[in-house]
């Protein structure tokens, strides 16, 4: 009885991966014919006859480092050095392009610098603050000189790692996502090319009863460890709502970034939301898809619900 029970099960489990990696596959395809509609159809309209008009492309990634099984990373979150090398390298080659830090970014949204001859900026955001960002991200700044804006979550600094990851993961949690502890957070603080903003403090969502710990007690914890003043919030899971973005201005955040999938365009001074959208850079995406999402072309997801919350 036992064998029959184990038999079926099996063939459960394998019907369910086929139908799953198809579904995929479609989704993947069907997204990918999307973008192209929308990359050659309407964008392409749309870039001619809002000519003269810029845009700062901010991209989200997580983690960078090899080693990492595809089962302990179903989400894409984790890029290899050399794929992550070569998108620098390419975003570096850009014409009409330029890598900005957030500073920058600052200054250009409030108008008072424009360079002739750029129409897209490129700022580099990392969410969660994850070990590898030290030992394989920092080194790579420094090579190319490209400045980041590090979205770290908070906990460490409160609790021990142990505690958050136990509480995020469950007890089958791999020491690969581990978060940077106090010292390492001070160290890439201190790099010219890491600003820091928060990722609240125990990686909630926005409808967290403690909404209030999450952005100002993150934000105390980590002025307090870096001596720097943070300025930036990113929502864990991308998602947001006026109650987070009302809380984020009473405790003195200066912009809000989400996981809106979309560029911010602004004519001279004429974008200063406070919301910042941002494109996700997934282990999923090949030279292709990345390109494509550069390029805006799959910048119609911000249509899709499940990507923000907003009021
Ligand atoms: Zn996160």
């Amino acid at each position: 009885m036992k064998l029959v029970y184990e038999i079926v099960i099996l063939y459960y489990d394998a019907w369910e991966y086929c139908v799953k990696k198809v579904l995929r596959l479609r989704l993947e395809k069907s997204s990918l014919l999307i973008s192209l509609i929308y990359y050659y159809g309407y964008l392409f309209w749309a870039k001619l006859l809002t000519r003269g008009s810029k845009r700062i492309v901010v991209l989200i990634y997580h983690s960078i480092g090899e080693g990492m099984l595809q089962e302990e990373d179903r989400l894409g979150l984790n890029l290899s050095t050399h794929v992550f090398e070569w998108q620098m390298q390419y975003l570096i080659k850009q014409k009409r392009s330029k890598i900005i830090s957030i500073q920058e970014a600052e200054i250009i949204l409030a108008g008072r610098y424009s360079e002739p001859g750029i129409d897209t900026y490129y700022l580099f955001s990392f969410d969660d603050g994850l070990k590898n960002f030290k030992s394989k991200v920092v080194p790579l700044l420094e090579q190319y000189h490209v400045p980041v804006l590090l979205f770290q979550i908070a906990h460490p600094l409160l609790k021990t790692e142990e505690t958050y990851l136990r509480s995020r993961y469950g007890s089958d949690y791999t020491t690969k996502w581990r978060l940077m502890d106090r010292e390492e957070i001070q160290a890439v603080s201190h790099s010219p090319w890491v600003s820091i903003g928060s990722h609240s403090l125990t990686h909630s969502d926005c409808w967290t009863d403690h909404l209030e710990e999450e952005l100002q007690g993150s934000k105390r914890l980590l002025e307090e460890a870096t001596g720097k003043i943070v300025n930036y919030f990113s929502c864990p899971y991308g998602m947001v709502r006026e109650k987070v973005l009302l809380a984020a201005k009473k405790f003195g955040y200066k912009r809000v970034f989400t996981s809106i999938c979309n560029w911010n365009s602004f004519r001279g001074s004429t974008n200063n939301r406070y919301t910042v959208n941002r494109i996700e850079i997934s282990s999923f995406d090949g030279a292709l898809k990345f390109k494509l999402k550069i390029n805006g072309a799959y910048n119609w997801k911000r249509f899709l619900k499940s990507h923000q919350i907003l009021p």
